[in-house]
Order: structure tokens, then sequence, then C-alpha cells
């Protein structure tokens, strides 16, 4: 959940596509598991820090990777967690609002990764640099999850368990 913050992932391009491309005639491409981790033993304070803006009550972070060694590309989101502040739990229409919206960040990133390979593939075909092919398709998740943080959402959550979710937010800024 979060109302600013720019930039989902940090992105990690390792390789080059370039000289990969000159050894191979086709690079395969691979899509990392994703494999999502449940993380709810940081209070919000440290959400705070280790989200990127907005009031994080919850939050996913991963870090989207593009790794080329010979011929062989990895691609996919690293580490995915799925953190909910530790003051949650004890009340459990907080804790289950604020996961059902961050476990909807995490199905973006599912449904994006269903189709990452053929989709990268595709660009590459048209002639795309391999890393800049991926790094399309991630702004574009990127841009998937703001639309999720969208006004509308954010009044939702406001208001939502009697305003106890927006209440933590404030209270502990
Ligand atoms: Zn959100």
């Amino acid at each position: 959940m979060r109302r600013r913050g720019r930039g989902y992932v940090a992105a990690l391009l390792l390789g080059s596509a370039a000289g990969a491309h000159a050894k191979c005639d086709k690079i395969e491409i691979r899509v990392l598991p994703f494999n999502v981790i449940e993380d709810y033993s940081k209070p919000y304070k440290e959400l705070l820090k280790i989200g990127t803006g907005g009031g994080e009550v919850g939050l996913v972070r991963t870090t989207f990777i593009a790794r080329v060694q010979g011929c062989i590309a990895t691609v996919g989101y690293e580490a995915p967690t799925l953190y909910v502040a530790s003051e949650l739990p004890a009340d459990p229409c907080a804790f289950e609002h604020v996961k059902a919206h961050e476990q909807e960040h995490i199905a973006i990133y599912a449904a994006a990764l269903s189709t990452l390979q053929a989709r990268i593939e595709a660009r590459v075909a048209e002639g795309q640099d391999l890393f800049e092919a991926a790094k399309t398709e991630v702004l574009a998740v990127d841009a998937d999850q703001a639309a999720l943080d969208s006004a509308a959402e954010y009044t939702k959550n406001a208001s939502a368990c009697a305003g106890k979710i927006i209440k933590l937010a404030m209270n502990r800024r």
C-alpha cells in the first residue's frame, strides 16, 4: 500500500546481451521462480525505511533481475517479500485488509511473469536488445502496480476497519 512511491522495484541488469548475441544463435530466456516470502515481524517504522514513500503499513519489495550468462538469460523478480506492519495482526480486520491489498500487488507480478518470457522473446525477435526488452517490460509492470494504488483505492483503505489502518499510519509518522 503506497500512495507516493516511485519505482516499485530496483532493477539489476547484469552481463552483456550484445556480447552474448555474437556467440549464440539464440538466447534462451529463463524466468526465475516467484516464491513469495511473507514477513509480518517488522514494525511500521521499519517498513517506512524499506518503502519509498507513503504510509507503509504494508508493502511488497522485490528486485527485478536480468542476467545473461553464456547463451542463457535469466529474468524475473528476486526474493519478493510481502510485508505487513507487526502492529497489524493484533487487529484482524486491518491485517486482512492490508494483506489483501498487498496480495493484489503480488498477483500483478505473478500475472506479468506468466507471459514475460514470450513478451521478451517477441521483442528480441524484432531486434531489440535483451536488456532493453526486459526494461520495457518491467516498466510496464511498475505502471500496473502504480495504477493499483489509485486515489480511490487509498480512500477506500483510509475508511476501512473504522479508520484503524490510517490511524496507525498517521500516529507513527
Ligand atoms: Zn499498494
